[in-house]
């Protein structure tokens, strides 16, 4: 009987998943720049494009450590996420909605990521791969710091900007809200049904 593939294993299988879900994120990166109206959420989608690619540099190191061939295999998870992020971009949104919702795509992918390396760094030193574990760790740390980041911006005004918009129809005095009158009705309908599907 062959041999039972081993955590080791397991190890590798998601360090490929992380090598590939980086390499979608360096695709998907620069859309979500280019589709934000805010110059800072602009700036923080640039800035973690550029620590993404760095991050791809840290596996290649991590697969060498490990004396294996850097290579990926497709990430179904962050494909979900990036197509999310996509139809989101697609909407018809003011410019701070649409700030908001680049924001909560962004965050959905930072936190799908810190799960993956809070594994990847568990396993590598559970196994005493002390070299690897570092170099997981520190890629680790810079997503929770663009989590932190993306939060930040949110908080800082984004929301609340978005927020002033958005109940518009119904907050003149006495007037009730028109229905159909008011403008974007018809993507407010569709993210409507979006946010139930969740
Ligand atoms: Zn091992
Ligand atoms: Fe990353
Ligand atoms: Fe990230």
């Amino acid at each position: 009987m062959a041999q039972a593939t081993t955590l080791h294993d397991a190890f590798l299988d998601e360090l490929r998943d992380a090598y590939d879900a980086e390499k979608q994120l360096t695709k998907a990166l620069p859309k979500m720049a280019k589709a934000a109206s805010s110059p800072q959420l602009r700036k923080a989608f640039e800035n973690h494009l550029k620590e993404t690619q760095g991050q791809i540099g840290r596996l290649e190191k991590a697969f060498a450590s490990l004396d294996e061939k850097a290579r990926g295999k497709h990430c179904d998870g962050i494909e979900g996420i990036i197509e999310e992020g996509q139809s989101v971009m697609e909407e018809d949104f003011d410019e701070t909605t649409m700030d908001a919702c680049l924001i909560a795509a962004g965050q959905r992918a930072e936190h799908y990521e810190m799960a993956a390396y809070g594994t990847l760094v568990a396993w590598a030193k559970a196994m005493g791969h002390s070299e690897a574990a570092s170099l997981l760790q520190q890629t680790l740390d810079e997503e929770k710091a663009a989590d932190a980041k993306l939060s930040a911006l949110a908080e800082g005004g984004i929301n609340e900007q978005a927020a002033d918009g958005a109940h518009a129809d119904n907050e003149e005095e006495g007037a009730p809200a028109l229905v159909g009158g008011g403008r974007q009705t018809a993507s407010g309908n569709d993210s409507t049904k979006r946010s139930r599907r969740r």
